[in-house]
């Protein structure tokens, strides 16, 4: 078995969660499973090595980007940053908001996090309308760090959340 096949298989799928209509992606048996998250982690590995050998930092997104960001950034050799929800970093913050489906939402980084000109990637569990990494984007771009791109586990391919990321480039283990 390859290590994306391990990924997937540990991947479940539950309807009409949080709301109706919605087929959720859990990434919770990944976690359970040692074998399964190392490949994760594996994987991404191998990506940023290939790719993007000259990254400074990991920024992970609130909260599942909290997962995988540590662990990848320590194999890396590098640091690891949060980008959180309004009011949870103590300090400077700078901050964006940006729309959910239903209102908006903030998010926030603490303003002495990453340095200008710092090369940085971002990262989270899954991406579906992207909103939520455009907005981590848009901080960085206050912050005048240089993106790299975006990795996440779970590519939600239909709702082209890679559109709204355009000029970054995305990466994902996963697409469904
Ligand atoms: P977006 O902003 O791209 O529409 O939504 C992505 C954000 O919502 C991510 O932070 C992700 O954690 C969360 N999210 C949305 N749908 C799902 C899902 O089906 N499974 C998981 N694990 N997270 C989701």
């Amino acid at each position: 078995e390859s290590k994306l096949q391990l990924v997937h298989r540990h991947i479940r799928a539950f309807p009409d969660f949080p709301k109706k209509g919605i087929l959720f992606r859990d990434i919770c048996p990944i976690l359970k499973d040692p074998a399964a998250l190392t490949a994760v982690i594996d994987l991404f590995e191998e990506h940023v090595r290939k790719n993007h050998p000259q990254v400074d930092l990991i920024i992970g997104l609130d909260a599942r980007g909290f997962l995988f960001g540590p662990l990848l950034a320590q194999r890396l050799g590098v640091g690891f940053v949060m980008i959180r929800k309004k009011g949870k970093l103590p300090g400077t913050t700078v901050s964006v908001s940006y729309d959910l489906e239903y209102g908006k939402a903030e998010a926030e980084i603490q303003e002495d996090a990453v340095a200008p000109g710092q090369k940085i990637l971002l990262i989270d569990d899954l991406l579906a309308t992207g909103g939520t990494l455009h907005a981590a984007c848009e901080l960085m771009r206050k912050q005048q760090a240089e993106v790299l791109g975006c990795m996440v586990v779970i590519e939600l391919k239909e709702l082209n959340g890679i559109d709204k990321l355009k000029p970054h480039s995305l990466f994902s283990l996963v697409q469904y």
